[in-house]
């Protein structure tokens, strides 16, 4: 995945799960709205329309709760792409459209009588839904646009068609209110967009080696957190390629540093090509690489590191040595890392270019 696709990756999921959870107030503010208009109107709707609405508003209520039930159990999983979060986005939005338009209907629901002071009140149950909408989902601008037109032009209009002087001045300041949203609404959400933006972008370079972009080796510590745990739990041990570049003083000293940078993330990009999205790569100092491969048996994870050798005589002017070790449940990550140190020191003393096994990591 590349850099930017991991970052729109991460936005999308913030931004969504911050609706979803929004979603949930939500819920329970429209709940208790609709108690206040359904305590409000009883009596003064005719036959069982009332009844429908109630059912049709508790479908809606229950149908957004299975949603969000349903979302937070796909969303856990870490690899899912941006086209799945996406997905969940929309089916949010669609949700949301689908209460909006059973709000909005409130207005051509026929009171019986008091028709002016009926609508008044259903003029303040709007602002005060159109309003939340702002707050609550401020992560989705056309969710907010959306709700704001739902709920608001439908009573406007019928404050219009009333015709009366006041009903006419309430449905005009109407019209001004959500004027004023639509112009704030954009500005908030892209503020709010562009602070997630940065915060995911700073923290993803704080986890990267500026010069390769590779990782460095913080987010090992943070990956390797993660992982002990699950390969425990899996019972699947991961193995771990320590790389360094052959001579690099001397490719340095007779290319110039800035050739040696250009090797550098050459030799990054090599690495990055041949193994797999699961693994992790870090620069761990100057010339020296780390693959770490989860649920890696050390022939595998041997065969990958030749490969990566192999490329790298290929396409550029130097080879590199490596030291495989295959984790044991017993040590911890630092032993095997110096497991996987040992062996690249052995693979130098043997001549270089040259891939060994930590001894211990055939043997258990
Ligand atoms: P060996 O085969 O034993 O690994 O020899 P070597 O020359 O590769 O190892 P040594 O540790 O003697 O030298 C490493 C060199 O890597 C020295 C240093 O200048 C260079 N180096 C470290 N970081 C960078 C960097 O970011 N850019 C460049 N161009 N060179 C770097
Ligand atoms: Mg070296
Ligand atoms: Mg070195």
């Amino acid at each position: 995945m590349t850099l930017e696709n991991e970052i729109n990756t991460e936005i999308a999921r913030t931004r969504t799960n911050a609706l979803y959870k929004s979603g949930i107030t939500g819920l329970i503010g429209i709940t208790m709205i609709m108690f206040y208009f359904v305590i409000f109107s009883w009596g003064d709707i005719g036959g069982n329309i009332l009844i429908i609405w109630i059912s049709a508003f508790l479908f809606m209520v229950f149908l957004r709760l299975a949603l969000t039930y349903k979302y937070r159990k796909a969303i856990s999983s870490a690899n899912i792409k941006i086209e799945q979060i996406e997905k969940w986005e929309k089916y949010f939005y669609y949700s949301l459209l689908l209460t909006g338009a059973l709000w909005g209907s409130i207005a051509f629901l026929p009171f019986n009588d008091n028709y002016l002071s009926n609508l008044l009140f259903v003029t303040i149950v709007m602002i005060t839904l159109s309003g939340s909408s702002i707050a609550l989902y401020s992560h989705s601008y056309r969710s907010m646009i959306t709700y704001l037109f739902i709920t608001l032009v439908p009573v406007s209009i019928m404050l219009l068609l009333v015709g009366e002087k006041k009903s006419v001045i309430v449905a005009i300041a109407i019209f001004t209110f959500l004027a004023m949203m639509v112009k704030i609404t954009r500005g908030l959400n892209i503020t709010l967009l562009d602070n997630i933006r940065l915060g995911i972008v700073n923290r993803n370079m704080s986890l990267r080696d500026p010069l390769t972009g590779l990782g460095n080796r913080r987010r090992l510590e943070i990956f390797v957190e993660k992982l002990i745990p699950i390969s425990a739990r899996k019972n699947n041990q991961f193995s771990v390629v320590l790389m360094d570049i052959d001579h690099f003083k001397k490719y340095n000293d007779e290319n110039g540093h800035h050739a040696g940078d250009v090797l550098l993330c050459a030799v990054s990009e090599i690495i990055t090509d041949e193994i797999r999205s699961s693994d992790l790569a870090i620069r761990f100092g100057g010339e020296e690489f780390l693959v770490l491969m989860p649920e890696t048996e050390i022939e595998q994870a041997f065969a990958i590191a030749q490969r990566i050798s192999a490329e790298i005589m290929e396409t550029t002017d130097v080879t590199i040595s490596g030291g495989v070790a295959r984790h044991k449940p017993s040590e911890n990550f630092e032993d095997t890392v110096r497991r996987a140190d040992s062996a690249l020191y052995l693979a130098k003393r043997n001549g270089r270019d040259l891939i060994e096994i930590a001894s211990d990591s055939i043997l258990d």
